[in-house]
């Protein structure tokens, strides 16, 4: 009897009360993924940790369903905390399942790993991030399938470039480290004519400020170590699929064996709770920092589609909520050691990977190093400015008193 109210409890049922059926997102940020009705009246979805599942009989046991991966059946399958993270970002985002998995780079090689065999031919945007493109290169591309690399600005002409074997198009908006805005709803115009599905990373739009799956996504694919997370202690990724591409995403990730600690979705839900205030303010920290860095004579130009003088500006408009506090900032031209005694000079901004914190962070990436099918060469070095919850004026100052250091 034990063991058998051990699994009628754990059927959580989550979603949003009915009687409220189109809540805004910030109400459905504080409702997705939780049933305090079910779980003793806790306010959030409590941590359970488990391996094993016992089943009340063998007749139970015998007509586990392989394909459903929403109820208790072995802990590499999720359990209810993993479930209401899972929830909550897919709801969030519009899209139909979401699996979480131990990282963003799991999440995108996962996604990747769904649709791509041997003999595929595989579209992938030339501004990816550079793990992505490692893993094509390194992995996908000695087992057979053919990578290629295309203009992240390539809008609608996408469609000449879908041969009958495509089996995927990944894309990235804005690019990593050089910001250039896709067209999504068009190249998923191109591409859904062939029924070729659109993966894409969507880390810096965020469930919170891009509805991918109304544009056209398909599978969209989110470092939650960054905005999600939102406080630099968790690794994750999540891997949201409208309804036609979920069985084959998950079985991925199940064929893998990736599984996340319920403690890290714990954490990961919590964070994501606080998604909406964290990021409207600092995309607001994030535009002043950005207008006052286009004032400044060492800069050349600021790479933030929510700048209005921005080329991807239009796009971003249309198709996003809000802009992630990440953008990159081009400077006159300058060697890289005064470029490096500019960053060390920086008090308030962490020298680190990753972004999305609270905390501000600052990188000098090279982005030329990392294309193939388009160009980059602005005319001077790029620097990446991650903008967190500090007040903006002691942003500003920092910046200020480490800009001479340029010359
Ligand atoms: C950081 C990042 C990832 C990878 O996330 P991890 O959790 O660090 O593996 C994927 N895509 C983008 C755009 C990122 O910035």
């Amino acid at each position: 009897m034990l063991a058998h109210n051990a699994v009628s409890e754990v059927h959580i049922v989550f979603g949003p009360p009915n009687s409220l059926p189109r809540m805004k997102k910030d109400t459905l940020l504080t409702q997705l993924g939780r049933n305090p009705a079910q779980t003793h009246g806790t306010v959030n979805t409590p941590v359970y940790r488990t391996s094993t599942v016992v089943f009340p009989d063998m007749e139970s046991y015998e007509n586990r369903d392989p394909d459903d991966y929403k109820s208790m059946r072995y802990g590499i399958h999720g359990t209810p905390t993993t479930w209401a993270f899972e929830e909550a970002v897919a709801k969030m985002e519009g899209g139909c399942q979401a699996v979480a998995l131990p990282s963003g780079l799991a999440a995108i090689t996962v996604a990747l790993a769904a649709f791509c065999k041997n003999g595929d031919h595989l579209l992938v945007t030339d501004s990816a991030y550079a793990p992505t493109r490692m893993f094509c290169e390194r992995q996908l591309r000695p087992n057979g399938v053919e990578v290629e690399y295309y203009d992240p600005l390539i809008g609608a002409g996408i469609a000449k470039l879908l041969r009958p074997n495509t089996k995927a198009v990944f894309c990235e908006p804005p690019g990593s480290l050089t910001f250039e805005m896709q067209d999504i709803p068009a190249i998923a115009a191109a591409a859904h004519a062939r029924s070729i599905p659109v993966l894409s990373d969507n880390t810096w739009g965020t469930p919170y400020f891009f509805r991918s799956f109304e544009r056209g996504v398909d599978v969209s694919i989110h470092a939650a170590t960054k905005y999600i997370v939102g406080h630099s202690d968790v690794m994750m990724g999540v891997v949201v699929t409208n309804e036609k591409y979920w069985l084959p995403v998950r079985h991925a990730a199940a064929d893998y064996g990736f599984c996340v600690s319920p403690d890290d979705c714990y954490l990961a839900l919590r964070g994501f709770r606080t998604i909406g205030v964290r990021m409207r303010q600092q995309m607001s920290n994030a535009l002043e920092v950005a207008r006052w860095l286009q004032r400044q004579p060492q800069v050349q130009r600021v790479l933030y589609p929510a700048l209005e003088d921005d080329p991807g500006h239009a796009l971003w408009k249309r198709d996003f909520e809000g802009a992630a506090s990440l953008f990159g900032v081009v400077l006159r031209p300058a060697t890289r050691e005064k470029v490096k005694t500019f960053v060390n000079a920086l008090q308030l901004f962490g020298i680190g990977s990753s972004w999305g914190g609270y905390e501000s962070l600052v990188t000098a990436p090279q982005p030329e190093k990392v294309r193939s099918a388009t160009q980059w060469n602005p005319g001077g070095p790029t620097i990446r400015l991650h903008i967190g919850l500090e007040d903006p004026a002691d942003l500003i100052a920092d910046l200020a008193q480490a800009l001479p250091r340029l010359g």
